[in-house]
């Protein structure tokens, strides 16, 4: 019979907090190591998740909700100076948006309350494996020993590297901006296609609070510089006359990576250090979720009946069950590419004259429903 008690979580992003949080409540004793003096640093994401991901998250989310929506306006800009052609997303539920920083501080106190030990400002640079435990080591010292080591490090990926469970690693980079308009512009997301702005992915303006936007731009095969000068770009172009404060600039890295094997032995990797980020859309909180929740099952049906060297395995079977749609989304995302590119599914509706598309699933967009044809 296979007995884990003692849980060494590496990573106090929104993986690390929600695997220790699910942890606890199932009884497992839990530590938790961050290298950052405070959990919520730096920022990076935008906060969209769908209704489904924002009930797993449960109360701390629910809390943080900030706005919600329920379609998205996508604008097709052509160089060429014609009129951006726009497809509206109709969601059949609503996309909520949460403020990350917010969900993560509330998740850390509930964390705190079950019992989680923190040690922030704590690097983990090596997981050891040592007489069937596992030890995390921080500049030679050494804490545990753990049953399991949950490694929850996001897009970096230096201790699933080190582990092979993801060999090799490709990023997109996101920089966005938290911008205070002169006045209201927009009451839904917009999301900006044009090779100008991103050659393969796209910008976006998400209303906040109030007179409030985030304003970001995401792609891949460019350097940091880059996006970031394309960001600036786009809020020139859009708001210059318009804004009032940029309050700050924040991003990171989002991986593309198809799904990497989910963990070695008992050491597991959740979240953006396993999870590839859906292409069209975000949805790694969806991805941290499942992974998870996944880790939670496996470890439900190892207590009942399992051998512990088959965690891994148990945890990788469910894991790519839970998120095989990502997989079909990174290959829809590889054919729309060699076409060239989201600009050229412009191109299509405006001949098809499609004005929109109801989405039945946020987290899935694949699975769209009738489009909506101009008349
Ligand atoms: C610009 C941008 C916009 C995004 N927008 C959305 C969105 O709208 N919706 C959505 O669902 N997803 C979005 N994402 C993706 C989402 O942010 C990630 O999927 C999510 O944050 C992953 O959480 P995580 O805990 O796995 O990683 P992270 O949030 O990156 O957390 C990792 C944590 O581990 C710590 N850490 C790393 N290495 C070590 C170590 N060796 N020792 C100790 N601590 C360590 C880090 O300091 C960090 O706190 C966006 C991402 C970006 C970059």
């Amino acid at each position: 019979m296979y007995e884990v008690r003692d849980v060494g979580v590496v990573g106090a992003g929104l993986a690390g907090l929600y695997a220790s949080k699910t942890l606890l409540r199932e009884g497992y004793s839990v530590d938790i190591f961050e290298e950052h003096r405070a959990v919520g640093i730096p920022k990076h994401c935008t906060g969209l998740i769908s209704s489904y991901t924002l009930y797993l998250l449960g109360k701390p989310a629910i809390k943080s909700v900030v706005n919600a929506f329920d379609r998205y306006e996508l604008l097709f800009i052509n160089h060429k100076g014609d009129k951006p052609y726009r497809v509206t997303l109709q969601f059949r539920e609503r996309v909520y948006l949460v403020d990350r920083v917010n969900l993560e501080k509330k998740l850390y106190e509930e964390v705190v309350a079950q019992g989680g030990r923190f040690f922030l400002k704590t690097h983990i640079n090596r997981v050891i494996a040592l007489h069937g435990k596992y030890r995390v080591s921080s500049n030679g010292r050494a804490y545990g020993p753990y049953d399991v080591v949950v490694i929850a490090e996001g897009a970096k990926r230096v201790l699933v590297r080190k582990h092979s469970l993801c060999p090799n690693v490709t990023n997109a980079i996101g920089f966005q901006a938290m911008v205070k308009l002169r006045e209201g512009l927009a009451d839904v997301p917009y999301i900006f296609i044009s090779s100008n702005i991103s050659r393969y992915f796209f910008g976006w303006l998400v209303p906040y609070a109030g007179r409030e936007y985030l304003v970001g731009v995401m792609d891949s095969n460019s350097r940091a510089t880059e996006v970031f000068t394309k960001l600036l770009s786009l809020l020139r172009k859009l708001l210059s006359h318009n804004i009032t404060r940029i309050r700050e600039f924040f991003g990171g890295y989002i991986p593309l990576n198809k799904l990497c094997i989910g963990g070695s032995n008992r050491v597991i990797g959740v979240g953006d250090a396993i999870s590839p980020v859906k292409p069209f859309t975000g949805g790694g909180i969806y991805g941290v979720v499942e992974s998870v929740n996944s880790l939670s099952d496996a470890l439900k049906l190892l207590r009942e009946y399992g051998e512990s060297t088959e965690l891994a395995y148990i945890y990788g079977r469910i894991l790519s069950q839970r998120l095989k749609r990502l997989a079909s989304h990174h290959a829809v995302k590889g054919i729309v590419d060699l076409v060239g590119g989201f600009s050229t599914l412009g191109v299509i509706a405006r001949l098809l004259r499609i004005k929109g598309y109801c989405v039945k699933y946020y987290d899935d967009m694949l699975r769209l429903g009738k489009p909506l044809l101009t008349s």
